[in-house]
């Protein structure tokens, strides 16, 4: 099998794992608890909270963990808002965000508050002027994520985040496919909350991390236990949160080099398939874009297909993101960066990482002529 997306999951790394254990089959004791055989996991917990918060430049105090990426995001789009509704009930976000953000804005509409969708360029990227025009007194929260998901773009970040601040409305960006992808630092970007998700950089699913700067005053998301300062309640995911860690940590250490090998392959790929096959448009920005992301429409080549071909010749890809894999709806991020609906349904997302080989990719890039021939003679 060659696994070609990335953006949905990645392989939990032997680190995590190893990493993990201990803390299901001996150290299991509950965080919460007095003694000491609770303590040896509530040591990990703010081990963790340390390491993380070097990776982004805050401090361990400002990192709270949740499930992963969705409740992160839950958490930033609703709580923020209520607890400063006093203020205003007016959220600016984009057209192009995960479902996780999209659909929770639609639940803070259905409770009465205003929310703006920003649209994008045929790249993907907002317009800042766009932003700066939609603010007003009434806005409290401005969610922007740092880089895409489907097309890989990403988003002038440390801009929004200035923009945001000198407007005092709060920043949260959606950090799930760049953190530990390339370089994230809050106080350069001006970023108030972030999310981030372990089963997108080799770690295990099902867990991940919030930033929220010191000094914002948040209404707990889960009603329970004191944990995550009150803010989160529920019995700390130990083994979990031991497993992000050491994934992240490898991933932060090994992000440079990671960097480069990945978007050689990604060139590779891209330039050969451009020269060798007709009819191809990459979709996202030519430069701007995640190191492991190639998104392409194929002139008169249904992506779904193309992916079920892909498939059964043992080749993992995807149409679009993967939640939005059963239902034939044409993606909402290339429509918002104004594709067509062919053109659209036209497209397939191909996710890299660094166990990717070049082997793999000379082995897809041949499969994918074949398959593109084929279905160009039937139709
Ligand atoms: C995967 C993803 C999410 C959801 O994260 P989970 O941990 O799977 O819930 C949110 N946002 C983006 C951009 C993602 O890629």
């Amino acid at each position: 099998m060659i696994y070609l997306d990335n953006a949905a999951t990645t392989k939990t790394c032997d680190e995590a794992i190893k990493a993990m254990t201990p803390y299901m089959n001996e150290k299991y004791g509950n965080p919460s608890s007095a003694y000491e055989f609770g303590n040896m996991g509530k040591e990990i917990m703010d081990e963790g909270r340390k390491k993380l918060s070097r990776i982004i430049n805050c401090s361990p105090e400002e990192i709270y963990y949740t499930s992963g990426g969705t409740e992160s995001d839950n958490f930033a789009i609703k709580q923020i808002p209520k607890t400063f509704k006093g203020r205003g009930r007016h959220i600016i976000t984009t057209g192009i965000e995960h479902h996780a953000i999209l659909h929770s804005c639609q639940a803070m509409e259905r409770e009465g508050f205003r929310v703006t969708y920003l649209g994008v360029d045929r790249n993907g990227r907002i317009r800042l002027n766009e932003l700066i025009n939609a603010i007003s007194n009434e806005t409290v929260l401005i969610s922007v994520m740092h880089a895409n998901n489907e097309i890989g773009t990403i988003e002038p970040i440390a801009k929004i985040g200035e923009i945001a601040r000198k407007s005092g409305v709060l920043f949260h960006t959606d950090a799930v496919q760049s953190f530990c992808h390339i370089p994230i630092d809050v106080k350069h970007m001006n970023i108030d909350i972030l999310s981030a998700s372990s089963h997108k950089f080799h770690g295990p699913k099902g867990v991940g991390f919030m930033y929220v700067r010191d000094g914002i005053k948040i209404h707990p998301f889960m009603d329970g236990g004191s944990q995550e300062k009150g803010l989160r309640a529920g019995t700390g995911n130990v083994p979990g949160v031991a497993g992000m860690v050491a994934a992240a940590t490898k991933a932060h250490e090994n992000m440079r080099r990671n960097v480069k090998y990945v978007t050689g392959l990604r060139d590779y790929f891209i330039n050969r398939v451009m020269r060798e096959i007709g009819g191809i448009r990459l979709n996202g920005h030519p430069v701007y874009r995640l190191p492991n992301n190639i998104n392409i429409s194929i002139k008169g080549v249904d992506g779904a297909v193309l992916m079920v071909m892909l498939d059964l010749k043992g080749i993992c890809v995807s149409t679009g993101s993967a939640c939005t894999q059963n239902n034939t709806n044409p993606s909402h991020v290339l429509l918002a960066a104004g594709l067509s609906e062919a053109e659209a349904g036209n497209s397939i997302r191909i996710t890299l990482s660094e166990d990717n080989t070049k082997e793999e990719i000379d082995y897809t890039i041949n499969v994918l002529k074949e398959e593109i021939k084929k279905l160009r003679e039937k139709a």
